[in-house]
């Protein structure tokens, strides 16, 4: 539950949800599971850089399910 206070402090993320290049959802993370939040997620279709880890997860923690891996 996220409270209005909270969305109002936050800076909306800034991970790439559609890729800027190509247009694409899907991402790469080498190890996502062993890799520190400031790792790069990259384009898996371009390679573009999409965003960090730590922006990832912000994403997943509110549900927005939507990447193809
Ligand atoms: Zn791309």
């Amino acid at each position: 539950m996220i409270s209005a206070e909270d969305m109002a402090a936050r800076e909306p993320s800034r991970f790439k949800i559609v890729c800027e290049d190509c247009g694409s959802l899907s991402i790469k993370v080498a190890d996502p599971a062993n890799s520190p939040n400031a790792t790069l997620v990259r384009c898996g279709r371009c390679n573009a850089v999409r965003g960090t880890l730590e922006e990832l997860h912000d994403l997943a923690r509110r549900g927005n399910d939507v990447f193809e891996f």
